[in-house]
């Protein structure tokens, strides 16, 4: 489950990353945008300066001359009046567009200015006439007014400047613009690299994060492999072992026989055997853990007879051993709790057993609890081998054993703070572990209470 999170976190940071990434190249193509157009303007600038210089004359003087021309036979064409009638200004106003676009001698000097430097060529150029109106002696005709057609203006054209001009039979208003064919192309060529950064950073994220995965799942098959051996492992060890327990206790019957040795052997077979037996269920409860999660019941209990009868019992079964058990509290008349009661035996035993094992001296334990209305105290306190400050984080891990515990010869798995941890987790709560090595460890558990 938190691997299934992790990756669809990872995911979700693949998506912000190629959201980012889209954004940064659509402003460096923003950017580059800018930079082309303000190059290419000033470049038809310097053109129309040429183009004056080359031939003094300005470089619309022909297109303006010749709507001049225009402008008087159209005056003479039609009667005035006329010019109010809009299919007439329709007219006419389509003739200006062909008249300038005739005489315009700009684009063919643009396009070998731009050549002999090196430059973009493949381009449009044309007129957006803004106002057209007809001179006849002191009066004057609108034809055009407002942005009226000409050249087709769109995002990626280049204004370049406004004419207005006004010759005896006419008054024009018009914008210049040019317009580059491959503009996104030249720009795109400008950005291969950042592209193929961009790119590259992503395919590799992408592929590392489908890597991780093809593992993940290859590790969850292996895993769930895993644990399916053991479990059967464990199940057919089983067998044998209640066998070889049933034939030591036979061994131990013929006791009356005074076989001394025999005897003894007897016993250390079942003690062995309790212990594996122990081992095979933590390997057991683990891998049925792992398949379905921790399910607890929860049932109602009196909290200080609980704790009492599992010291109580705990001591009963190790009574030929030395060890002092006190259990403290402050808590006054019955007190119900509603708690998995098996599970927190479990957990009672399993701390119980490590501070007996994990300590040199006589067990001296401490278990003291506090509860209020919204959560339940419980502080172990022993006075064993304690735990180093750098291994307390890991002890609740899986399989996790210490190098003190081998040393000191102590048998285990490592999972019985893991079950602990997994318990109180189940009932909301936490645990947490303070220690100094050599003078004891104190497990603190809190859980929340209902109602
Ligand atoms: P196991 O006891 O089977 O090794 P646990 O999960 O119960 O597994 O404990 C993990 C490790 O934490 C132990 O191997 C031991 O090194 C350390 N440990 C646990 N409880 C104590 C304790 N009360 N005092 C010192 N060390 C402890």
């Amino acid at each position: 489950m938190k691997h299934i999170i992790n990756m669809v976190l990872a995911f979700i940071a693949l998506l912000v990353l190629v959201a980012v990434q889209v954004f940064v190249i659509n402003e460096m193509f923003q950017l580059k945008k800018g930079e082309f157009d303000k190059t290419y303007e000033e470049e038809v600038f310097y053109a129309l300066e040429q183009f004056n210089y080359e031939k003094s004359q300005s470089p619309f003087s022909s297109i303006l001359l010749s709507l001049n021309n225009y402008a008087d036979t159209t005056l003479l064409k039609y009667p005035v009046f006329e010019f109010e009638d809009s299919l007439v200004k329709l007219e006419v106003a389509n003739e200006v567009k062909s008249v300038m676009a005739e005489n315009d001698s700009i684009s063919v000097f643009l396009a070998s200015y731009l050549g002999n430097k090196k430059l973009e060529t493949d381009f449009q150029s044309g007129f957006q006439i803004r106002k057209f109106s007809l001179i006849h002696f002191n009066d004057r005709y609108n034809i055009m007014d407002g942005n009226v057609g000409g050249f087709l203006v769109n995002s990626s054209s280049i204004f370049i400047q406004t004419i207005t001009a006004e010759y005896n039979f006419y008054h024009i208003e018009f914008d210049f613009y040019i317009d580059f064919t491959h503009k996104k192309k030249v720009i795109i060529r400008e950005m291969r690299v950042a592209l193929l950064l961009v790119f590259g950073t992503i395919s590799i994220v992408l592929i590392v994060y489908l890597l991780t995965l093809r593992n993940l799942l290859r590790q969850k098959k292996l895993s769930e492999l895993k644990s399916d051996f053991i479990n059967n492992m464990t199940h057919e060890l089983k067998t044998p072992l209640s066998t070889i327990s049933v034939a030591s206790s036979g061994l131990s019957i013929t006791k009356g026989g005074g076989n001394k040795k025999l005897e003894d052997l007897a016993g250390v077979i079942k003690k062995q055997i309790k212990l594996l037996n122990k081992m095979i269920d933590q390997i057991l409860d683990i891998s049925m853990l792992e398949r379905a999660g921790f399910v607890i019941s929860k049932n109602t209990f009196e909290l200080v007879a609980f704790f009492e009868e599992v010291i109580g019992s705990y001591k009963l079964k190790n009574k030929d051993k030395e060890l002092n058990i006190y259990f403290v509290h402050q808590i006054k008349g019955s007190h119900f709790v509603m708690l998995d009661k098996f599970q927190l035996n479990r957990v009672l035993l399993n701390l119980l057993s490590n501070s007996v094992k994990y300590c040199n001296e006589v067990p001296e334990i401490k278990i003291n609890i506090e509860k209020d209305d919204n959560q339940l105290v419980i502080r172990f306190k022993d006075n064993g081998i304690g735990i180093p400050q750098k291994e307390q984080k890991h002890v609740f891990n899986k399989f996790y054993r210490l190098e003190t515990a081998r040393e000191v010869g102590v048998k285990g798995l490592g999972l019985g703070l893991y079950f602990v941890k997994k318990i109180v987790e189940a009932h909301n709560g936490y645990i947490e572990v303070e220690s100094t090595p050599g003078k004891g460890s104190t497990f603190v558990i809190t859980i929340p209470l209902e109602g």
